[in-house]
């Protein structure tokens, strides 16, 4: 049942007309300020949301119409809009939600706006193609082989492009304008793009277990009050939780409305892509950076027109125009690249719950290690909880234990325990796969000189260049920066004296080669996986048993499941734990909690081993011991006396310029109007660990707050007494993940 009067667009007075003459304020995708006023022209209705075209100094610019001027403009000094793009307006809760982003993040609307209007090509309707089709009364014509399997095509089919036909008919398109010319067939306009066939929540799911019935039963009620709620499902990993919420997506489209679904990132979709098709019938519209041009264009439109009814996509695509948005899940919700560290900077899994909340309606966050924030919320009753706490058919959970290397026997250069080795020769022997899980690209994460020690440093970042030794470059992870190994040192001018230090994927698979000749093994990272189309191919390599050992790093950490794969072991569990990040120890967790999800999915035992200096570490004897709320306990225990978050605020603030002394100055100044007050404390400022970043000299402050303070308010209070000159920029970052 459609129930519209919880939502707001239904109850809302209709939206404000604006007639010429009217003063209106306009908002440009650009990052000035605020709105900018005009003026509606003659014979010309606008309303709020409506995508415009206004002057702009010398040039025209696309902007929204935000609502009534707030006056200030002298009437002689204002504009005329000069037209309206045909597109469907911006709808309300998608610019209350750029206002509501904008303040939180403290960026400007107007940079906020950018990312809706992602692709100004969609705001106006895609030109038709021109298209033949038969002429029901042709004059006689003379006929060829050719013609006729033309006119035959025609014949069973729908019009089509000259150039599509003469393919299709395996001539030249000059067949085709002969037909035309001689008045066989005509012209006529088709869509550029023919709407695809749409997922069907008609179709049965599969049937589900007494848990997963209660929990899509919950999630289902949701949907159906059509009001705002939060429910978060925390399922180990292989409980169905994608199955389980796949029932609330049917639900939403039963109802008529629009689904997003957002995921870490794309290249984890390939799975996920064919079981939403198994499921539903039909392909989602995806949102990713992998997309063309044209591809962009038509789904932003159809998503705007309503046509595209789920969307699944990486953290953008909650800026997409949703005409009717219903449903929100947000799945691995722990994950930090939901997180936007650029631009405007904001975490998409928290902007998507105050998407849902704008919106009326529910937002489902899925994960088997929920954030310590999603937990806290979950127990104090703000949001709902749903457990999922066994695994699919039975399968049991893998058993995890640690590997003490200090104990182990390692010659140097080897990264492999004699322990882990019997591990893996025994899972090869059964005919099973195994995946060695190294957080660490390339072939060595450092290049040192072995006769004066200089350290191959990337010259745009305080980092250390890493060795791809596939590829035969040094590189840097942060700048791109990129370039051949020198023969000699550039210090003391030695030839053949560089010594990789340390281990990357490619490094531990020759160890492996050497100690498994005959495993057949691929390395899985970013860079050897580029774009979603390789990730596929790969996860059906694997699927294939084509594959007896992945080496992957952390993109292979989650979501995917491979019946074969029962041994999983880290080979170095202590690497996320250095340094001193706030979510160290809980980001740990969750990635070594989620790689040991991968091990044993589908009847056969799985079995974790993680290599490990620490076992007595409070992450490694949570694993160990299958404690996963034992150590949130600890750890919100440990944010709570130092007042940490999600007990107190944070925000960072980055200064950052080529000129360092500049960087210095601004950075010491806002040092020096630092904010006072209860519970306010400032740290810094202090070089950023990455103290230089593609070039730019990094200093960074930290303000932290009670819970209660309007940390927002103090913020900008703040940057407002400082005007840093053009070439140093003050970046805040609200709720930082980031600590470089
Ligand atoms: P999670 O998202 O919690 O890791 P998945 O939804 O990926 O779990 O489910 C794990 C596997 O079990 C998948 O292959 C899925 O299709 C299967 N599965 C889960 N629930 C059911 C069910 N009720 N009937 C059939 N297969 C199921
Ligand atoms: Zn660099």
């Amino acid at each position: 049942m459609k129930k519209i009067a919880a939502r707001p667009d239904a109850t809302e007075p209709a939206v404000p007309r604006y007639l010429p003459g009217d003063k209106i304020a306009v908002l440009l995708p650009l990052p000035l300020a605020g709105t900018y006023d005009y003026r509606v022209a003659e014979a010309m209705t606008l309303a709020a949301g409506d995508f415009i075209t206004v002057p702009l100094g010398a040039r025209k610019a696309i902007g929204v119409v935000w609502g009534k001027a707030e006056g200030g403009v002298p009437e002689a000094k204002l504009k005329d809009v000069i037209g309206r793009l045909d597109c469907p307006a911006l709808p309300d809760v998608s610019r209350a939600f750029v206002d509501w982003t904008a303040r939180y993040t403290l960026s400007a609307p107007g940079a906020v706006l950018k990312m809706v209007m992602s692709v100004p090509d969609a705001l106006t309707p895609p030109k038709p193609v021109l298209a033949y089709t038969l002429n029901p009364k042709p004059a006689p014509f003379k006929q060829t082989k050719a013609r006729e399997r033309i006119l035959a095509i025609l014949g069973e089919g729908p019009p089509r492009p000259a150039a599509e036909l003469a393919r299709e008919a395996g001539t030249g398109t000059g067949v085709v304008k002969g037909l035309v010319d001689a008045g066989a067939l005509i012209p006529v306009n088709r869509p550029a793009r023919a709407p695809g066939p749409e997922p069907d929540w008609r179709l049965p799911g599969p049937d589900l277990s007494t848990d997963q019935k209660k929990a899509a039963r919950l999630m289902q009620t949701a949907v159906g009050e059509g009001v705002f709620s939060v429910t978060l499902l925390d399922g180990v990993p292989g409980s169905g939780k994608t199955e389980v919420y796949f029932q609330a997506v049917a639900s939403a489209l039963e109802q008529g409305g629009q689904v997003l679904v957002l995921l870490p990132e794309i290249a984890l979709g390939a799975q996920w892509l064919g079981r939403f098709k198994d499921r539903f019938g039909a392909a989602p519209g995806q949102w990713h950076s992998d997309l063309t041009a044209a591809q962009r264009r038509h789904t932003w439109r159809a998503v705007a027109e309503g046509h595209t009814k789920v969307v699944v996509g990486a953290r953008s695509a909650l800026f997409l125009p949703f005409a009717d948005l219903r449903l929100i899940v947000v799945d691995e919700e722990h994950d930090a690249s939901f997180k936007q560290e650029d631009g405007v900077i904001y975490n998409a899994r928290d902007m998507a719950v105050v998407r849902a909340q704008l919106g009326a309606i529910p937002i489902v966050l899925a994960s088997a290690t929920p954030s310590l924030e999603t937990v806290l919320n979950a127990q104090s009753g703000r949001y709902r909880i749903e457990h999922l706490p066994d695994r699919h058919a039975g399968a049991a959970l893998p058993e995890i234990a640690t590997i003490d290397m200090r104990a182990e026997e390692m010659p140097s250069q080897c990264w492999v325990s004699p322990t882990l080795q019997a591990a893996l020769a025994a899972t090869f022997t059964n005919g099973e796969q195994a995946m060695l899980f190294l957080n660490r690209r390339g072939y060595a994460p450092l290049t040192l000189c072995r006769t004066c020690g200089h350290r191959m440093q990337c010259p745009n970042c305080t980092a250390w260049l890493v060795e791809h030794r596939r590829g035969g470059r040094l590189q840097c992870h942060h700048c791109g920066f990129g370039a051949p190994p020198p023969k000699q040192c550039p210090e003391c001018e030695k030839e053949g004296s560089f010594a990789a230090c340390g281990p990357g994927v490619e490094r531990l698979a020759e160890e492996v080669a050497v100690l498994f000749p005959d495993a057949r093994t691929v390395i899985a990272a970013s860079d050897t996986l580029a774009g979603p189309k390789a990730a596929a191919d790969l996860v059906r390599r694997i699927e294939d048993h084509d594959v007896d050992l992945i080496i992957g790093t952390q993109v292979v950490a989650k979501g995917y499941h491979f019946p074969l794969l029962t041994l999983v072991g880290a080979v170095d569990a202590d690497l996320g734990l250095a340094g001193g990040d706030l979510r160290a120890a809980e980001r740990t967790h969750q990635l070594l909690y989620q790689v040991a999800g991968r091990a044993g999915r589908a009847g056969r035992a799985g079995r974790v081993l993680l290599q490990t200096y620490m076992p007595e570490h409070p992450v490694m004897k949570a694993l160990k011991e299958g404690s996963r709320d034992g150590f949130l306990k600890a750890e919100a225990e440990s944010r709570r006396a130092a007042m940490m978050p999600p007990f107190g605020r944070l925000a960072a603030v980055i200064v950052s310029g080529p000129d360092e002394a500049a960087v210095d100055a601004i950075a010491r100044m806002l040092g020096r109007a630092a904010p006072t007050g209860d519970g306010i404390t400032v740290l810094g400022p202090a070089p950023a660990p990455m103290a230089l970043l593609r070039g730019n000299h990094r200093r960074r402050l930290l303000l932290k707050t009670a819970k209660t303070t309007n940390l927002q308010a103090v913020l900008r209070e703040w940057l407002a007494r400082v005007q840093p000159p053009r070439k140093v920029r003050v970046q805040a970052d609200v709720d930082p993940y980031s600590f470089l």
